[in-house]
């Protein structure tokens, strides 16, 4: 069983204090700067050089806002880089990605990474363990049920703006936490391996998330949460530069409707209240126990594909959801347990 990379930013604050005249994060100009930054990586394939640099970037940001933060160990059992796979049709070949994982007897390997393990490895190397730097986040001693906050990190391709905006609502809730000294016991959490059966989130569900009993509240900052519609014409897809609601939803435990009805008025998605089973990341929340969660997921016209890049998305369309989710945190922070009756 493959072990999976958890970063976790955890802020905890139990100084009362006026809030500090803060910089905006929530502003769109910001948001955008961030999934650009995001964009910048290349490939956010787990395990893979963008996939490290994003993590040491986030870890850096968080750091910079005032939290503490450290990695949870983990070690990547395998992963493939593709170095070329095409599919053939009627005599066309065409470029194409393997079904993940790729059957191991019908491809062929190239180890690229040194191999250190114990003893002479010489002419066997059947097992690769790819290090990484563990990095977990404390401020102070947590008091009080948590909120937590996740969003995933890894994706399939550039994935832009299926992760891009999470990331940049994950970063500017953080730094408005922190720069506003809320009193609270807050978790930030960005977990890889998303693409590979949210290998993340399990491995923190599992280790290092708060129990049940001692969350307030699941926050998740999901896929495309601010993408933009797109048409197909003539020249190729084109867009308006207007958000594409249709194919995002907000996510809610039965538990969060009222305070969900309130903070998220303005965003147009599909409510999907978790009755029985809650979708992506958040089913696995649910399935652990966690009665108050919410959180946005969706799809976009270039989700899953190498065209997932920095046109999709807008300052313009970002900063509403950000501002609905910092809204719904801050009143959960404020009313506490009230607000999940
Ligand atoms: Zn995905």
């Amino acid at each position: 069983m493959p072990n999976w990379r958890v970063l976790i930013g955890v802020v905890v604050t139990s100084v009362l204090g006026q809030p500090a005249t803060a910089k905006d994060f929530l502003a769109g100009a910001n948001l955008y700067n961030d999934v650009a930054r995001y964009a910048s990586f290349g490939s956010h394939r787990f395990g893979s050089p963008g996939d490290r640099a994003t993590a040491d970037w986030i870890a850096g940001e968080l750091q910079a806002a005032g939290l503490s933060v450290e990695f949870q160990p983990v070690i990547l059992g395998r992963q493939y880089f593709v170095d070329r796979a095409t599919a053939e049709v009627d005599g066309t070949t065409v470029d194409a990605t393997p079904f993940w994982w790729p059957p191991s007897d019908k491809s062929s390997f190239r180890l690229t990474a040194p191999v250190a393990r114990d003893g002479d490895v010489a002419g066997k190397i059947l097992w690769i363990e790819l290090p990484y730097d563990r990095v977990v986040a404390r401020l102070g001693a947590g008091k009080g049920p948590a909120i937590v906050v996740s969003t995933p990190m890894t994706g399939w391709y550039s994935c832009v703006c299926e992760r891009g905006p999470g990331i940049a609502n994950f970063l500017a809730l953080a730094r408005t936490v922190a720069a506003e000294k809320r009193p609270g016991n807050f978790v930030f959490v960005a977990t890889a391996g998303h693409e590979i059966g949210h290998g993340g989130m399990e491995l923190f569900l599992k280790q290092g998330a708060p129990p049940p009993q001692d969350t307030l509240v699941w926050v998740h900052l999901g896929a495309s949460n601010a993408c933009f519609a797109w048409t197909a014409g003539p020249e190729g897809f084109a867009t308006e530069h207007k958000v594409d609601d249709t194919l995002r939803s907000v996510v809610l435990s039965p538990s969060a409707q009222l305070l969900v009805g309130e903070t998220f008025a303005a965003i147009g998605a599909k409510r999907l209240v978790a009755e029985k089973q809650a979708v992506g990341e958040l089913r696995d929340v649910q399935a652990a126990g966690y009665p108050n969660f919410f959180g946005m997921a969706g799809l976009h016209r270039f989700f899953h594909t190498p065209s997932d890049d920095l046109r999709t998305t807008s300052p313009e369309i970002l900063e509403p959801v950000a501002r609905a989710f910092a809204d719904a945190v801050r009143k959960a922070g404020e009313r506490g347990e009230r607000a999940f009756k």
